[in-house]
């Protein structure tokens, strides 16, 4: 009997990731790198990334934008799926961070994929749609701040072809959304992007509750 998704247990996902996981050696050892840090939760979790890396072989994407990489196990999860002549354009305003991406981009040997754009998001996919990236994205990754979500997922609407792809991450937030009584800026920005998806001719959707929740849309 299913009539909705099973709750994570530790019990169930410890089998989940013991039997299932295809993470290569890079990937496990900058997971093991970041578990040391404070902010290590705002790393994906590995069969999100799986899921990633099964997506964009799926769908044969070639050109990839991601919006807030943090240590690069999201990006190294999509890069390590592009073809050899694929690009993965990476935004971030971390130095720091991304300092660690870079590395185990390099190690992996993914780094010529990638470009690290370093600046405010907002401002770099305005650059792009400027640069006339306009419609030529295959999929996009949108895991940042949450106040700027609306304006990543307009952005990121226009940079991707019809029928590509959009991933956003943390729409289920820790079970904040549901909670009436909460109504942190970060919350409220994550709800209503999730009702405007919800109702939005644009697209076609969908939520999956991996991870902290990851939305996917398709551009019609
Ligand atoms: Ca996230």
């Amino acid at each position: 009997m299913a009539t909705r998704t099973l709750s994570m247990t530790d019990g169930l996902h410890a089998y989940l990731v013991a039997n299932t996981l295809h993470e290569t050696e890079a990937q496990t050892r900058l997971r093991d790198e970041t578990a040391l840090l404070s902010n290590s939760g705002m790393q994906i979790s590995p069969e999100q990334g799986q899921f990633m890396t099964f997506l964009i072989k799926t769908l044969g994407v070639k050109k990839a934008l991601e919006v807030g990489v943090f240590t690069g196990y999201s990006s190294l999860s999509v890069a390590q799926a592009l073809p050899d002549d694929g690009q993965l354009i990476a935004c971030d305003v971390s130095e720091e961070f991304t300092s660690v991406a870079r590395r185990y981009w390099q190690d992996a040997g993914v780094a010529a994929k990638i470009e690290l754009r370093l600046a405010p998001a907002v401002e770099t996919l305005e650059k792009l749609l400027a640069e006339g990236h306009t419609g030529t994205f295959d999929f996009a990754f949108i895991d940042a701040d949450k106040p700027n979500y609306d304006a990543y997922y307009e952005a990121a609407l226009q940079l991707v072809r019809a029928g590509g792809v959009i991933g956003i991450d943390n729409t289920l937030w820790a079970g904040r959304v549901a909670d009436p009584e909460n109504t942190d800026e970060s919350t409220e920005v994550i709800r209503a992007l999730t009702a405007k998806i919800h109702g939005d001719a644009r697209v076609d959707s969908c939520l999956l509750p991996i991870g902290d929740g990851l939305t996917l849309v398709r551009k019609r």
